[in-house]
């Protein structure tokens, strides 16, 4: 992913590390390039103006300019901000102490939220060793539920579903199925349009309230750039999401995503998702990540 942003700064950084003295117009030349890579790789602009104002004040420092070697510090400082800006630390996932553990997952028609639900599926089972079953209940296209149906095949965990509309009546069901069959995480698909409406808003906020979820997860994709922080930002106002999954970084993506979704939104991006098998999913690190990045 990233890669002209990552080459980009690579090459903005490349310029100054090992230079033994810095000045003022070095470092403004530096964040010129910091500034047009980021605003090409299509990060938010107010996500970009805040990132160059405190990397510049913390690598203008008297100690940076003056230091034993200046250039390394400054990419130290490029480096931190770039995993504050994702969030600092990686935040993990809840999980009920007793009973049943659910997570809601919400996102747009294409984002990669069914997708999504099998590799969190098989990561849950994997690395947690949790009974995992899935509720399908987004009703408005068969379609939605029959893909579902058919990754709880491919990867062996059962997929409740009615074959009937209402996804109020299917999540509240399929709860109490889970229960009396000893599921320990449930995970439920919610209604997917491709845009935000009302209606799904509405349906979105009663299942909210009825499965009483552990997290919500909303998927985005990361190919939309900075749109997917808006997104984020629109489903968050309303739902209060727990965490964001983000997809297809194994695309052609310039890493605006990455960069503005927690700032834009405040949801802290909690895996990411990078291809259609379903072991192509991992938990999000800003540190890893801004690592990737400057490479
Ligand atoms: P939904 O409509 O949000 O449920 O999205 P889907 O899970 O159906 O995904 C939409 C398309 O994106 C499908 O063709 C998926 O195979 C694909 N997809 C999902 N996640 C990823 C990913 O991480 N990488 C890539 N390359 N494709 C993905």
């Amino acid at each position: 992913m990233e890669n002209s942003l990552s080459s980009r700064l690579q090459m903005a950084m490349r310029r100054i590390t090992g230079r033994g003295k810095l000045n003022e117009s070095d470092i403004d030349e530096m964040m010129r390039e910091v500034r047009l890579s980021l605003l090409e790789a299509d990060v938010n602009f107010k996500v970009v103006k805040q990132f160059t104002a405190n990397v510049k004040e913390k690598a203008i420092g008297e100690k940076i300019l003056k230091g034993l070697n200046p250039g390394q510090q400054v990419v130290k400082v490029v480096h931190d901000e770039l995993k504050s800006i994702m969030g600092e630390e990686a935040v993990p996932l809840m999980f009920e102490n007793t009973g049943i553990t659910t997570f809601m997952t919400i996102g747009l028609q294409g984002s990669g939220k069914t997708t999504s639900i099998g590799k969190l599926g098989v990561y849950l089972r994997k690395n947690y060793k949790k009974k995992v079953m899935f509720i399908a209940a987004d009703v408005y296209r068969p379609a939605a539920i029959e893909q579902l149906i058919t990754i709880g095949k491919q990867i062996g965990i059962e997929v409740y579903d009615e074959g009937i509309k209402d996804a109020r009546k299917i999540v509240k069901n399929g709860l109490e199925y889970a229960k009396k069959n000893g599921y320990e995480v449930v995970i439920i698909d919610t209604a997917g349009r491709l845009h935000i409406d009302e209606e799904m808003m509405q349906e979105l906020v009663d299942v909210k309230k009825l499965a009483n979820p552990t997290e919500i997860l909303l998927t985005v994709d990361a190919m939309t750039g900075q749109d997917a922080a808006q997104i984020a930002k629109s489903f968050h106002d309303q739902l209060n999401a727990t965490g964001a999954i983000l997809t297809k970084l194994d695309g052609d993506t310039r890493g605006g995503a990455a960069l503005s979704i927690r700032e834009v939104s405040g949801i802290p991006i909690k895996f990411m998702s990078s291809g259609e098998k379903m072991d192509t999913f991992e938990p999000f690190h800003p540190e890893r990540m801004a690592s990737r990045i400057l490479g």
